[in-house]
């Protein structure tokens, strides 16, 4: 029989995603510069021009998708899915209407349907950023999808 949950672990190195609305690109590059020492022990990648940005202001590689209102943060959700993303840095602007807010939203859920830590502010990226799971593997539970699919298709 198999569990409704199953344990996932985050690596002791984390595949991280950087994304800020454009009204908060330059406060989340400073936050980037001032946590370079940590960021740089990570793998990073971003929405495109976020991604690029930070490369060009910080020196750190940040592998860049699509940028967000084309896709990018669709790009991410489904590497959470896909578990290739597992700790996320998203300085959205609360006071801005986005062309994108469904995706933006989407991104939220997914990560929160995944355990995925999510900064959407600095203050929240600052006491991720210096969690003691930065440095360790941290085992987390999460529903059995397979399980779920199974469960699903013989009862509907
Ligand atoms: P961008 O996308 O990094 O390409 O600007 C971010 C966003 O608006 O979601």
């Amino acid at each position: 029989m198999e569990q409704d949950f199953v344990t996932l672990t985050i690596g002791a190195t984390k595949n991280i995603a950087l994304i800020a609305h454009d009204s908060k690109k330059a406060e989340l590059i400073k936050w980037c510069q001032d946590n370079k020492d940590i960021l740089e022990k990570h793998n990073l990648c971003g929405t495109g021009t976020t991604a690029r940005m930070i490369t060009d202001k910080t020196g750190l590689s940040v592998k860049g998708y699509n940028s967000g209102p084309l896709g990018g943060d669709q790009q991410i959700g489904a590497k959470i899915v896909e578990g290739r993303i597992d700790f996320v840095v998203f300085f959205s602007d609360p006071l801005t209407a986005q062309p994108h807010d469904p995706d933006v939203k989407a991104l939220l859920r997914i990560a929160q349907v995944y355990d995925i830590p999510i900064a959407n502010n600095k203050a929240t990226a600052d006491f991720m950023i210096k969690s003691e799971y930065m440095d360790t593997e941290y085992n987390h539970t999460v529903i059995n999808f397979r399980k779920n699919i199974a469960d699903r298709a013989n009862t509907l």
